[in-house]
């Protein structure tokens, strides 16, 4: 289970989860300051995630969290150490609509997955995609996944996944705000 605190981390409800499908799908070269031991994908932080105090230590924790409780519910994903993880410091705009913004993006043909620095709650989400493979950008079939978010505390998308949104069970706050 995650605690509260984490929760915080979620989105707010104007940011999509994941970013537009572009052919072909390469990731952005970006300069990371720092790489950290994650058991499992490369994991990278960049130079503005640093000077905002983010760390190997913090973020390292949280994705352990969000990895561990991920293969708890659905499955182990044997492609994710070839991936790699970069944890970016502006948000993804590219493709948005006004008013909204990209949590993260997976890029396939790279195994790259970007992740806005305020937004690491959306990890268990592209591991999803990643799991599924690139057949899952629709999302179709995703709502016992939103349920599972969001009874976890770590992301509200039921608007985003298109699903219904289940009345919340006793003591769940849905995340209004992003902590940063
Ligand atoms: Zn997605």
């Amino acid at each position: 289970m995650f605690s509260r605190r984490q929760a915080l981390l979620a989105l707010t409800a104007l940011a999509s989860a994941c970013g537009p499908q572009l052919e072909p799908s390469l990731a952005p070269p970006r300069e990371m300051a720092v790489w950290c031991p994650l058991n499992g994908p490369r994991l990278g932080l960049e130079r503005g995630v640093v000077e905002n105090r983010g760390t190997c230590d913090t973020v390292v924790a949280v994705f352990t969290q969000y990895l561990e409780a991920y293969q708890s519910r659905w499955q182990k994903v044997p492609a994710l150490p070839e991936w790699t993880i970069r944890v970016v410091a502006d948000r993804p705009t590219q493709g948005a609509s006004p008013g909204s913004f990209f949590a993260g993006q997976t890029f396939w043909d790279s195994r790259t997955i970007d992740i806005y620095q305020g937004s690491l709650s959306v990890l268990p989400h592209e591991v999803h995609h990643v799991a599924l493979g690139p057949a899952s950008d629709n999302h179709q079939g995703w709502c016992p996944f939103g349920d599972w978010e969001a009874a976890e505390g770590i992301l509200e998308e039921h608007s985003y996944l298109g699903c219904p949104s289940p009345s919340a069970p006793a003591g769940f706050a849905p995340p209004v705000a992003p902590a940063r």
